[in-house]
């Protein structure tokens, strides 16, 4: 029976990987034990915790969540324990609540922003539009970026990401004064970025240091394990560099006891040889490897299969008639260069669908404005952009019904971070 200040505590009716994840969200100190109709399986334990047959859940009478997945039989158990007067809810109805919560949350702000502060990247990926940019290079201003932070943490605050799909931070020729921005807000900001890292080079210690610093979460992208895959796939001569600046890197965090989480992230035409390679092995005993990725999206039709090399391929999704929005233009407010907001700024790289101008309108009016709702809508008001036609990065909204987004804050960093955790 219950003992003192265990009134608080939870029954989790389901040990299996749906009870797992609601234990996860509850944590240890919540969890009172687990609960299975099968009676052989009492006084065993899972993640810990004690097993418990239905006649001792019974006994206890704490709130318990059904985790079962299949919502028919989460349904009849809720009935069956509700009638003995066991106050109860289902992994279902709690996935309800994230979702409903996540779109008023999404109904007035985004669950992130990205800025790109400069248009360019020294890489010449195979499987990147930057190969053929078009764009004039353009810099934004440190006023206009000061501007922009400043009011989205006053706002908003949260995730905050510098850089784009179609650029390079660290490329950034302003970049240290960006910085001294980013660490005057930093309470109000958890700051992300994806690199190639080869532009750590032209910093010093000190500097790169000071760079990673205010940092919460850095992908660095490996296009290779040696000097000619890399040179395949990121179009440049560097894997020396990288070789070198990931080093550094793995020093400066240490010296500088920084705080910053990285994934590697692989991108190749031979998966089997790169994670046999000794540098994907010396790199994955410092480092987390998230991916080793071979297909590629094709930037709405601007890179063909044939550019690219045996083994690495170009993934096609036709999303006409889907009917769900997709969670992209949904969770990030994207900021071009040149203060400008885009639909969709992963992929938007021509600015086809500006949303809003920050040089005109503060962050809030550009989210809540007619043009930014119907980029956000356009899959269920059945008005698709053209560059979401075939857009293999199509992720519908229901991705953000997860239980581990349940308390989701901005300042927890970004969603699909927060749900891999
Ligand atoms: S590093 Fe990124 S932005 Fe630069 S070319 Fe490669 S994929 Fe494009
Ligand atoms: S389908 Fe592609 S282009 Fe359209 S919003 Fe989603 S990620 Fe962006």
């Amino acid at each position: 029976m219950i003992q003192g200040n265990e009134f608080n505590k939870i029954i989790i009716y389901g040990a299996g990987q749906a009870g797992k994840e609601v234990y996860d969200i509850y944590g240890d100190a919540e969890v009172y034990a687990f609960c299975e109709s099968d009676s052989s399986k009492a006084g065993s334990y899972y993640c810990g915790k004690k097993i418990i047959s239905i006649v001792e859940l019974l006994n206890e009478r704490l709130y318990t969540i059904i985790a079962i997945k299949d919502p028919c039989i989460a349904a009849g158990i809720k009935t069956m324990l509700e009638q003995k007067g066991i106050t109860c809810n289902t992994y279902n109805e709690m996935l309800d609540e994230v979702q409903l919560r996540l779109e008023e949350m999404t109904a007035h702000r985004p669950l992130d922003m990205n800025i790109e502060t400069i248009n360019s990247c020294p890489m010449k990926c195979v499987f990147c539009v930057n190969r053929k940019n078009t764009r004039i290079q353009n810099i934004m201003d440190n006023i206009k970026f000061e501007t922009i932070v400043a009011q989205y943490a006053e706002l908003w605050g949260g995730t905050l990401g510098i850089g784009s799909m179609q650029s390079d931070f660290l490329s950034d020729p302003i970049l240290l004064k960006r910085i001294d921005v980013i660490r005057r807000l930093k309470h109000k900001l958890w700051v992300h970025s994806t690199t190639p890292l080869i532009s750590a080079e032209k910093y010093s210690d000190e500097e790169f240091a000071e760079i990673l610093s205010v940092f919460d979460y850095l992908e660095i992208s490996a296009g290779g394990y040696d000097r000619e895959s890399y040179n395949r796939m990121m179009g440049v001569d560097a894997f020396d560099i990288f070789s070198r600046q990931l080093d550094r890197l793995r020093r400066l965090i240490d010296e500088y006891k920084l705080e910053l989480d990285i994934d590697i992230a692989f991108r190749t035409y031979d998966t089997e040889k790169c994670r046999g390679s000794d540098f994907y092995n010396k790199i994955s005993r410092v480092f987390r490897i998230s991916e080793v990725k071979t297909s590629f999206f094709s930037w709405f039709g601007s890179i063909d299969d044939t550019e690219l090399p045996k083994g690495a391929n170009l993934l096609k999704s036709y999303n006409s008639g889907r009917e769900s929005n997709c969670v992209v233009p949904n969770a990030t407010l994207a900021i071009q260069s040149d203060g400008r907001a885009v639909g969709c700024g992963c992929i938007d790289w021509l600015s086809s669908y500006v949303i809003g101008d920050t040089s005109k309108q503060t962050l809030d009016e550009i989210w809540n404005s007619n043009k930014a709702r119907e980029f956000r809508n356009a899959f269920t008001n059945g008005i698709l952009p053209k560059i979401c036609s075939e857009c293999a990065l199509y992720t519908p909204v229901s991705v953000l019904r997860n239980i581990k987004l349940r308390d989701y804050t901005s300042m927890d960093g970004l969603y699909y971070f927060v749900k891999a955790r």
